[in-house]
């Protein structure tokens, strides 16, 4: 059985005999509600430590004033069931209180490669990210971190925060896991319609016939980008496309001429939800 714990306390105490005992420990951080995605994380965590450690804790701070905090789907009985079955030794679920007490005062920034692509577009969520995150890596003190390349740029700006600030902790980046249609997994796509659900497949449709003409032969940013916006916006539920980059994986920065290795991001409004999906060429 998964422990289910919401004291910060708790946890540090457990953590604690946990590695008085050697044991070393892989976390897997998410929002909850959770899906085929989160569940390839905490397998591969599995894998490779003693302890796998979940934390489900949605956090106001990566929301914007308009975005959808209130809505955001939670089922914690369904997950802590999940948890169960994949052998997860301790599910972390703090109350925002737990995790922000009224006199909180400090943040974490990383700047630069959090100023483009989502950052552009949701001005405070990488600072509520990494803050988080920050404050999670102190409670559980994990030896490896696992995170889904789902979200590259957030992968991409906490192995930054890592490294700057000396962590010991290996972040790992996983695959994304996509439904049998190609769209990617995601706790947001419960929001979908069916009808909406059907046009949401457009964004991977768009990007697999991308890394296909770039298989081809093409390296023309703007070619292809062309070439992606008209896939998408010929699905009707789209209400509109809201970036499509083509960066260096390093750098996050735009390529001027497409080369291996490059990701191609993008954001897309199907009906009023917001999905985000990438590829690696
Ligand atoms: P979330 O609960 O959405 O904050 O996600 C928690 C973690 O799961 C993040 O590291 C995400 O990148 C990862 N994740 C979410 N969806 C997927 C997916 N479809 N494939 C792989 N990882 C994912």
């Amino acid at each position: 059985m998964a422990k289910w714990i919401k004291s910060i306390n708790e946890m540090k105490r457990i953590i604690k005999s946990y590695k008085k005992n050697g044991k070393t420990i892989g976390f897997v951080p998410t929002m909850g509600y959770l899906h085929e995605g989160h569940i390839s994380l905490i397998r591969c965590a599995k894998k490779e430590n003693d302890i796998v450690i979940v934390s489900i804790f949605v956090n106001p701070l990566q929301f914007g004033e308009n975005e959808d905090l209130d809505k955001y789907p939670r089922d914690i009985k369904r997950d802590l069931t999940i948890c169960n079955n994949e052998g997860v030794n301790i599910v972390f679920n703090p109350s925002y209180e737990e995790m922000y007490p009224e006199d909180y005062k400090t943040y974490v920034v990383v700047e630069d490669i959090t100023e483009g692509l989502c950052g552009a577009y949701r001005p405070g969520h990488f600072k509520g990210v990494t803050t988080v995150v920050t404050k999670l890596f102190n409670i559980v003190k994990p030896d490896r971190a696992y995170f889904g390349k789902k979200d590259y740029q957030q992968y991409i700006v906490i192995k930054q925060m890592v490294k700057d600030l000396n962590m010991d902790i290996e972040v790992i980046g996983c695959p994304i896991v996509r439904e049998h249609d190609g769209l990617a997994m995601s706790s947001r796509n419960k929001y979908l319609s069916s009808e909406e659900r059907k046009s949401a497949v457009s964004l991977s449709k768009a990007l697999f016939h991308a890394k296909n003409l770039f298989e081809k032969g093409e390296t023309n940013p703007l070619t292809i980008k062309k070439e992606i916006e008209k896939i998408i916006l010929s699905y009707p539920k789209v209400k509109k496309i809201q970036y499509i980059e083509i960066i260096d994986p390093k750098t996050l920065k735009p390529v001027s001429k497409l080369k291996k290795g490059d990701i191609i991001a993008l954001a897309v409004f199907v009906g009023d939800t917001r999905l985000i999906d990438n590829i690696e060429l």
